[in-house]
């Protein structure tokens, strides 16, 4: 067991000092461990684990399934098809970094990053530079899933205009306070592209919708459309009142937007030809 730990401190370049810096682990806990003559106990495993972005499973020697921390893809360290299938994701990753900079492509790491920044964000005790720089990170984040989630395309659209669709994003920019908004548009413009959620969607060259999807979204959009603008019950209807006609005709689109997409999405999830994921 003590050997995984060894090869994983290797493969990232770390000494126990390092651990024991991040974690307070005592050094001696790793020298014991080392001659074999007691383990660290569960709590400890974890915060090394945890460290070592691994699951505590497999520093145990238990688990063969590790996560890479560069580009995120976990995979099984027993099986030759899925380490062949990592490599050449990690591949694609490292082109992916190269072209668009860094990417957190951890979701733990991404999910900490994130809220890490909105904090920084919604702190009105900073200043207006470092409430910007986190939104910024915010950015990077979402960025990185965006990426991500194209499977590494490198046709994704580049930092500066992701960021600008996000700022075009009505779902989006109410998050971000008004002072940052509007510098945040000064410097980057407002682009279309990103209307809903935060994945920007590299165009499905490959796929497309048939006569019969077609119909059956339009029927997915009567049936949505009624619920929500139907006097009694929706929840786009005001006080009993109906939206604007403008209104509902722009959510209309948003909503054919989003289910076609979906729909993109999950024929190619299950398109057997396609690589696994
Ligand atoms: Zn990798």
């Amino acid at each position: 067991m003590y050997e995984i730990f060894a090869r994983l401190l290797a493969e990232r370049g770390l000494k126990p000092a390092d651990i024991t810096r991040e974690t307070g682990i005592n050094s001696t806990v790793f020298s014991e461990w080392k001659k074999g003559k007691s383990k660290p106990n569960t709590e400890k495993l974890i915060k090394i684990a945890k460290f070592l972005n691994v699951s505590v499973e497999y520093l145990s020697g238990n688990s063969k399934i590790i996560r890479c921390p560069k580009c995120g893809i976990e995979y099984d360290e027993s099986d030759i098809e899925d380490i062949s299938y990592h490599k050449q994701e990690h591949l694609k990753w490292e082109a992916a970094t190269k072209k668009f900079g860094v990417l957190y492509c951890n979701s733990i790491e991404n999910e900490r990053i994130k809220a890490e920044n909105r904090n920084l964000r919604d702190d009105n005790t900073l200043t207006f530079e470092e409430r910007y720089k986190a939104q910024l990170e915010i950015f990077r984040c979402l960025f990185s899933r965006s990426v991500n989630a194209n499977n590494f395309s490198l046709e994704h659209v580049m930092f500066d205009d992701y960021v600008a669709m996000m700022l075009g994003n009505d779902s989006y920019k109410k998050n971000i306070p008004d002072d940052l908004y509007n510098a945040l548009v000064k410097k980057y413009g407002i682009k279309p592209g990103i209307s809903f959620g935060s994945i920007y969607y590299v165009s499905h060259k490959n796929m497309i919708l048939t006569k019969k999807d077609n119909r059956d979204i339009a029927k997915d959009i009567d049936s949505i459309m009624y619920k929500l603008t139907s006097k009694e019950y929706g929840p786009a209807a005001y006080n009993g009142e109906n939206l604007s006609k403008e209104s509902t005709d722009l959510f209309r689109e948003e909503l054919e937007i989003a289910l076609k997409r979906l729909k993109l999405i999950n024929k190619e999830k299950y398109n057997p030809n396609k690589n696994k994921k």
